[in-house]
């Protein structure tokens, strides 16, 4: 299950973006972008985040996932489009030489933090 893997590296991120001095910090949600070919299973990757997150300021935090669709470029005629099927062939000019811009990232894109009692 690769999502363990994921999960523990978002989960370093998130945790060297807390603000030191907050105390008990608790994080309630965490942002993300996904993208459609990153090849992750949206529930797997929140199982594996709640036990890995367990007695950590990110216990119980929520996930909310944006999923990033895949964009290609052709750097032959310069346009660029989204991709939907599995070729990668530009539509346009009928050149093969594209370029992936999006569609496997997987980043944080930001925390919300609970207020302080
Ligand atoms: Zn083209």
């Amino acid at each position: 299950m690769h999502e363990m893997g994921i999960a523990e590296q978002l989960v370093k991120i998130a945790l060297d973006a807390i603000p030191k001095d907050i105390q008990n910090p608790r994080v309630e949600t965490v942002h993300l972008k996904i993208g459609k070919l990153a090849s992750v299973v949206e529930q797997s990757l929140t199982f594996c985040f709640e036990i890995i997150t367990k007695d950590t300021p990110l216990e119980k935090a929520r996930l909310h996932i944006e999923s990033v669709p895949v964009r290609v470029h052709c750097k032959s005629c310069d346009q660029s489009w989204e991709v939907t099927g599995p070729v990668f062939q530009c539509p346009f000019c009928e050149d093969g030489d594209v370029e992936m811009i999006s569609g496997r990232e997987i980043e944080i894109i930001s925390l919300e933090l609970e207020d302080a009692p």
